[in-house]
């Protein structure tokens, strides 16, 4: 299956966003989205020796007047720094890079955030093409134009609405990604299944289609596999077409987040390599603590969370705080993160029909009582 979706955003450049096997090999279609004759590869160092090649050379084959240089950095969040930032700058200044050049992000959502903060501040903004190979970037990180990099105080604390110039989502990429990292992905795509009826009434039975293909999904069935990026971009599109900013229900796509950012950032983001939870992985168990919480206030009949939970334990995907973090610590955490105000906490709740939205001043003895 094959796909092209359009996001069209007041006053930007509508983009389109190509899902299918094999695109990395399409050079009319990479050369398409190339305006002037200068592009710079940002990948990381799983990523490059797989892939950067083929798109280079095919590339090139259209494009032989094009210069293409390449940066490739070591793998990880930990990498999405300001000094990595600079070095992006600095690739595009060696390159003589002028105005019409392009940044091509070929990676997951680390290289996406990053190589895309640096295309929006070279020369106050120049062409960025998303090319996600991990299933969380394809989904999620690559459609909508968020950039950002890290703080020692915090993440994604510098950055820029900066919408791509394209995405081009290649889904046979997804083989060499590790189960991990696939998982964590399909936890976001379980979380466009919870939100569904209020993102687009339209596509209102994600959840149902993914309780029905769960192991297909898990087992990499190109297919399904790309019916289900298919969708979610769509809903992404949808949601980002109407609400670049997220002032209004983009913030919809936070559920699960608050209670997961809480996890993230309450085992110091240790993330797949230091022992602790990824941020799909967190997502995943906050996604059923929020529908926890839905039922608790009566949003949600109380099957919801056992529905939700089923689903992400046929998805191997963690359902329960992790051992080790107390319960009143993520509390804590919550009330500093700026969602909180004196009445308690905003969350984004949901019905378990694939309703949800956003609810300012949940009790914190609620919370705590989830
Ligand atoms: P995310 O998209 O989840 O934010 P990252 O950018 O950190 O994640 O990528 C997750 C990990 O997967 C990194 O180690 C990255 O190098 C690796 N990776 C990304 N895409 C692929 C792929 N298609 N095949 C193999 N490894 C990949
Ligand atoms: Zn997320």
């Amino acid at each position: 299956m094959s796909a092209v979706l359009k996001v069209a955003v007041d006053g930007a450049h509508p983009y389109a966003i190509s899902i299918g096997a094999d695109l990395l090999d399409d050079g009319v279609l990479l050369a398409a989205t190339i305006r002037g004759r200068h592009a710079l590869i940002v990948s990381d160092s799983n990523v490059a020796p797989l892939y950067a090649d083929r798109v280079q050379a095919a590339l090139q084959a259209v494009r032989p007047d094009l210069t293409i240089a390449r940066l490739v950095i070591p793998p990880g969040e930990h990498e999405k720094t300001l000094q990595r930032f600079g070095e992006v700058l600095d690739a595009l200044a060696g390159l003589s890079a002028t105005r019409d050049a392009a940044v091509i992000a070929l990676g997951g959502g680390v290289i996406g955030d990053l190589a895309g903060f640096a295309g929006a501040c070279w020369m106050r903004g120049i062409d960025v093409v998303q090319i996600p190979t991990t299933l969380l970037a394809m989904v999620d990180s690559s459609v909508g134009g968020k950039t950002a990099v890290d703080l020692p105080a915090g993440k994604n604390l510098v950055g820029a609405f900066h919408p791509p110039r394209a995405v081009i989502a290649d889904t046979s990429v997804l083989h060499t990604l590790p189960d991990r990292e696939l998982r964590a992905g399909l936890a976001e795509v379980v979380k466009y299944g919870v939100t569904a009826v209020s993102l687009d009434p339209a596509d209102a039975g994600f959840l149902d289609w993914l309780e029905a293909h769960a192991e297909a999904l898990l087992a990499r069935e190109p297919a399904i596999t790309a019916e289900a990026i298919a969708r979610c971009c769509a809903f992404k599109a949808a949601v980002v077409g109407r609400d670049l900013l997220e002032h209004g229900d983009r913030a919809l796509l936070n559920f699960g987040h608050t209670f997961g950012h809480a996890i993230e950032v309450e085992q110091g983001y240790a993330g797949t390599h230091g022992g602790g939870l990824n941020h799909g992985e967190a997502v995943a168990v906050g996604m059923v603590l929020a529908m926890r919480l839905s039922a608790a206030l009566g949003l949600a009949p109380a099957s919801a969370g056992d529905r939700l939970q089923r689903l992400l334990q046929r998805l191997e995907l963690p359902t329960s705080i992790p051992e080790g973090l107390a319960p009143d610590a993520l509390l804590t955490r919550m009330r500093l993160d700026k969602k909180a105000d004196a009445a308690g906490i905003r969350f984004i709740l949901a019905d378990g029909a694939g309703r949800a939205r956003v609810v300012p001043g949940v009790e914190e003895a609620t919370v705590l009582a989830v």
